[in-house]
């Protein structure tokens, strides 16, 4: 199981910010094992990130820094002024800018027996399967489209 101090995580997200926000970040990071179904949230008033610990754990290094890319997006625009919710111009120009996610994958351990969600990039339909699927072979039984992982939103900030 992939594990990280919250030390590791505050100097991890310092580097984000300084390579692709070119801007430092002094203020805190930290797990909080708390959060349940979303990557990680900003809370404006206190000026802090707090990520869920078990997108570390269970998907991964990667799904981890896309998730605090996310939330650096927030992060900068707030302390800046900015609008910072999703649906401002601001946030989706520095999303685009920075390269960061506005979904992440779905946790395995909130899933049932049938682990692995899949969506049909044309007509949305939904499945779960057992095992993972093949999304280069595999078509929608619907109409053929092209499936992918299903991605839920980082937060709702
Ligand atoms: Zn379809
Ligand atoms: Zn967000």
């Amino acid at each position: 199981m992939l594990q990280m101090t919250d030390q590791e995580l505050q100097a991890l997200t310092r580097e984000l910010s300084d390579i692709y926000f070119k801007k430092p970040y002094p203020d805190d990071i930290v797990f909080n094992p708390r959060l349940r179904t979303t990557g990680g949230r900003y809370i404006p008033n206190k000026c802090l990130i707090e990520i869920n610990p078990k997108y570390l754990q269970e998907l991964g290094r990667e799904e981890l820094i896309g998730i605090i890319k996310h939330e650096l997006c927030h992060y900068h625009l707030h302390v800046e002024g900015q609008p910072y919710h999703h649906r401002s111009q601001a946030f989706k120009t520095l999303m685009k800018q920075t390269g960061s996610p506005r979904h992440c994958k779905f946790l395995p351990s909130q899933a049932n027996r049938r682990r692995h969600h899949y969506m049909c990039t044309y007509c949305q339909q939904e499945f779960r399967r057992v095992r993972q699927v093949d999304t280069k072979r595999y078509r929608c039984g619907r109409c053929k489209g092209k499936i992918e992982k299903k991605t839920i939103p980082i937060d709702e900030t």
